[in-house]
């Protein structure tokens, strides 16, 4: 297929910025698959910081990184991703090129414990905040559970209103799908413009 799926494109936004070595944000680490991506991604000399109020993710995405003998260079917060800017250290802000969201509840987990408008924003915007020039957000929005379309519609809300010369947002979608697919909504944070 020549369009790529929801998810796969949520990957290649980051692939096409992050590079081995930089610092890069999951902030929903659930089971862990985008944390071993971005470990792999950032390489051993960079650095992912991932975040999920479960013990249960922290746990199976530990399995992951030690499985695939990745988990090196992350560092996981047993906290919501709404603390991130009090847990990331300061020196690091200002130098995250890439991050992740990947909403909604565990799968095979706890379908009840979900992502909620009010913390996903926050962190969103915190991470917006401490994104270097140039970096990108990724983030899987999933609207068919309940709660999903509240948080949907907050995001969406949020997002239209980001100045523009703050950072281009875009939202990447199929509009053909039955059963409220999910979309991505990729933030690009303005670069400032190359000296001539
Ligand atoms: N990215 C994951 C993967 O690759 O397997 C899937 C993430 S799953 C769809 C959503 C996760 O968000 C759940 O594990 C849930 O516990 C977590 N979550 C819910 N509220 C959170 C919050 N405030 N901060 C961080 N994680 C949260």
């Amino acid at each position: 297929m020549i369009l790529e799926p929801v998810l796969a494109f949520s990957h290649s936004v980051l692939e096409k910025r992050v590079q081995p070595g930089d610092i890069v944000v999951d902030a929903t680490v659930g089971n862990g698959h985008d944390t071993l991506f971005l470990a792999k991604l950032v390489g051993p000399a960079g650095k992912v910081y991932g975040f999920d109020i479960q013990e249960i993710a922290i746990r199976r995405t530990k399995e992951r990184l030690e499985k695939e003998r990745a988990g090196q260079n992350v560092v996981l917060f047993h906290c919501g991703h709404e603390e991130l800017l009090h847990r990331i250290p300061e020196k690091d802000h200002g130098k995250i090129s890439g991050a992740i969201f990947n909403l909604g509840y565990l799968p095979k987990g706890d379908h009840t414990i979900i992502t909620k408008p009010e913390t996903t924003l926050k962190a969103v915007e915190g991470l917006l905040q401490i994104t270097a020039p140039g970096g990108v957000i990724s983030i899987v929005v999933y609207e068919g559970h309940p709660g999903g379309k509240a948080e949907k519609e907050a995001l969406l809300d949020y997002v239209q209103k980001i100045d523009q010369t703050r950072a281009r947002v875009l939202m990447y979608r199929f509009i053909n799908q039955k059963n409220d697919p999910p979309f991505c909504l990729a933030i690009e944070k303005t670069a400032p413009a190359p000296d001539r």
